[in-house]
């Protein structure tokens, strides 16, 4: 695995991405995904410029920051059970997978600052897809403004296994149409700018229909378990 190597070509697809749709690829953010990947690689990849670091469990991300320390932005991407929150609390500078009522109460009773929070929105409507349903969003936003720790940054969503163009675009569209529906209300606790959407087979369709964060695991980093 040539870590600069991938970033090198995944930053020029981006770049590319946006030509098209006339975006600005600084407001394209790559989040590494160092899941699959030693904290030696996770290292490797913050030396080849990597200023954003993405784990989706527990174990991972305690592990990994303690010895790489807070000068990366830490994400977690991972779905996120209750009992678990305090203890990754300290450790997150966002949250992508707020989805769910029970989840926003405790995270708003164990914070001691603002928890930086997208909400997961389950676009494509798979059963085994986490995320509240795009029916529910207007409804939760609204009610976070109950939950002064929370802070709603933008949505994220995880597209179906496919490698069918139209679908996918679809389902970013989809995403970032409702990112603009909440974006227009001007919440205070949900200026909802982002959109965490795009990995690694479908970032560039994704950074076509705007989004923010890209979550790039493998076809940056590699995968090694
Ligand atoms: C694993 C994971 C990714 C990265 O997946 P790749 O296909 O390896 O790029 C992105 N987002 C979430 C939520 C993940 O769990």
């Amino acid at each position: 695995m040539n870590i600069q190597q991938n970033l090198s070509v995944i930053q020029n697809n981006i770049s590319e991405a946006c030509k098209k749709k006339n975006r600005n690829p600084q407001d394209v953010k790559i989040i590494a995904v160092t899941k699959y990947v030693s904290t030696e690689t996770a290292q490797e990849a913050i030396s080849s410029g990597v200023e954003h670091i993405g784990e989706n469990r527990q174990e991972g991300l305690l592990k990994k920051q303690n010895a790489l320390g807070r000068d990366v932005t830490w994400h977690f991407i991972g779905s996120l059970q209750s009992r678990k929150v305090k203890e990754i609390l300290p450790y997150v500078d966002y949250i992508h997978s707020l989805d769910r009522l029970s989840l926003a109460k405790e995270i708003e009773k164990r914070a001691d600052r603002t928890i930086n929070c997208f909400i997961q929105v389950n676009v494509s409507k798979e059963e085994s897809k986490h995320g509240l349903p795009a029916e529910d969003l207007v409804n939760f936003v609204d009610k976070m403004k109950e939950y002064p720790h929370i802070r709603i940054v933008g949505l994220m969503t995880m597209a179906p296994h496919t490698g069918d163009e139209e679908t996918l675009r679809s389902v970013f569209s989809t995403l970032k149409q409702l990112q603009q529906d909440i974006q227009s209300r001007q919440y205070e606790h949900a200026p909802c700018t982002e959109l965490s959407m795009g990995m690694s087979n479908d970032y560039e369709i994704a950074v076509q229909e705007g989004a923010t964060f890209v979550r790039i695991g493998t076809s940056l980093v590699g995968k090694e378990f």
